[in-house]
């Protein structure tokens, strides 16, 4: 779908090939699509064009106005008055040089109205289109419309009515820029962050219309204009890229359900509680760490308690056994022993497990997050590779020796051998991720007081 730099191109184009003509003739092929009546512009020349949000608007003379907007597919093509029409062919103005200006639409969503120049911008569509970031001078316009709405503000800066000219594309752009989460409630933003974002705006726009520009030379009517130009996107589009300002991995998203791509460490949300993670090998101690912060009054989520619930789940039942056929239910529950022992043999299935299980056990652990009243820690052994660490704000590695790690396994698993091994593949280089490392091995009183010397400050 074109957005406000294509349709500007489009517009650059249309002015090079028609400024100065004067319409003869007019055929509408596809009435559907036409408001108001073409037969209207014979005779007009066409004055000037102008852009409102994404609509093209013809000024004819004799007071006279065309609105176009090109939707998802719509194209103008410029032909010689006797060439056929073409397959999805709307309608066509011929001028008095012999050439016809053809507007295409493969969807047939875009629209022609013919209107007049007193007053096309007092009805429909245009009464409902607001400025766009260029006419749009005072950032306080934008708080005053942001000020009761708690959608997203992703979905108030797509909202045309507000502020016109960013579609999809250049929102996720912008709220990179101005290092505003997608999900921020409108409401929330301030004056600073209207600022930022209607400068943010002008500078992306820009840059796209410039873009645009340097190809225009190439985009010829007869081969049809639509605008579809290439722009260095730094998120849009770029769900499995990394940020270009801090190198984390880019989420992907769906809000207001649009996909939406961001990154997570520098487009924090400001609704969700701090949440400290903690990680590190099994046998570390993380439990005691997360029994520390629960004391402390942080609400605590323990990824292996949550992966227990959902083996409880009938459902999930149902979609394991499809991986593990031989799976026993023991009193409505998976035995984890005979689970285990079937994944030591089978590493392939081990992994086709983990694929569908942690998921499942992310999303729950996403939802609890956004829930908290209070600040959360979380303990998720395979912390990074679940990508929960988007939502960390502090990550502790729980370190501890191999002894230690052996001593505590054999307290509570009499299969602790087998234990290590089916978690031998934790990647120790984890460690060099975590923003705070606590050494486990001297005993809960001082494990307590490590903590609380470190986060109640
Ligand atoms: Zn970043």
């Amino acid at each position: 779908m074109p957005e406000f730099p294509e349709v500007h191109t489009v517009i650059e184009t249309l002015k090079e090939f028609t400024l100065g003509k004067t319409v003869t003739s007019v055929d509408v092929l596809r009435a559907k699509n036409v408001e108001g009546n073409l037969n209207d512009l014979i005779n007009c020349k066409i004055e000037s064009f102008e852009q409102i949000g994404k609509f093209i608007i013809f000024h004819f003379s004799n007071k006279k106005i065309l609105i176009s907007h090109l939707r998802m597919e719509g194209k103008y093509f410029l032909r010689n008055k006797d060439e056929k029409y073409q397959k999805h062919d709307i309608a066509s103005l011929t001028f008095s040089d012999k050439t016809s200006l053809v507007y295409n639409d493969v969807r047939k969503f875009g629209i022609l109205k013919v209107s007049s120049e007193d007053k096309y911008m007092e009805e429909e569509p245009l009464s409902k289109v607001g400025p766009d970031p260029f006419k749009l001078k005072d950032p306080k316009y934008l708080l005053d419309h942001f000020k009761n709405k708690s959608i997203p503000i992703k979905t108030a800066l797509l909202d045309q009515s507000i502020m016109s000219g960013l579609g999809n594309i250049y929102v996720d752009e912008v709220l990179f820029e101005c290092r505003i989460h997608p999900e921020t409630p409108a409401k929330t933003v301030n004056l600073c962050d209207c600022s930022h974002i209607l400068e943010a705006s002008r500078e992306i726009l820009t840059k796209a219309i410039e873009q645009g520009g340097s190809t225009i030379k190439s985009y010829h009517p007869k081969e049809g204009v639509s605008g579809n130009f290439q722009v260095s996107l730094k998120v849009y589009g770029k769900k499995d890229g990394t940020c270009v300002r801090c190198g984390h991995h880019l989420r992907k998203i769906f809000v207001g359900g649009r996909g939406t791509t961001y990154c997570p460490k520098c487009q924090r949300n400001p609704t969700i509680q701090e949440v400290i993670a903690i990680t590190g090998p099994i046998g570390s101690g993380k439990s005691a760490v997360l029994n520390v912060f629960e004391k402390l009054g942080y609400e605590c989520l323990d990824a292996d308690v949550i992966t227990h619930e959902l083996y409880k789940d009938k459902k999930i039942q149902d979609g394991i056994r499809k991986i593990v056929p031989e799976l026993v239910i023991k009193n409505g529950d998976i035995d984890r022993d005979y689970l285990r022992k079937y994944l030591l043999n089978n590493p392939n299935k081990k992994r086709r497990l983990e694929k569908y299980v942690h998921p499942l056990v992310s999303d729950v652990i996403i939802n609890r997050i956004k829930k908290a009243k209070t600040k959360v820690a979380m303990e998720v052994p395979l912390l990074f590779e679940s990508h929960l660490d988007d939502f960390a704000d502090k990550i502790i590695y729980v370190d501890s020796s191999l002894e230690n790690r052996k001593k505590r396994l054999e307290k509570r698993d009499k299969n602790y051998n087998e234990t290590l091994l089916i978690n031998k593949d934790y990647d120790l280089e984890n460690k060099k991720k975590a923003t705070h490392v606590i050494v486990n091995n001297d005993g809960v009183a001082s494990l307590e007081e490590n903590i609380k010397s470190t986060f109640c400050r």
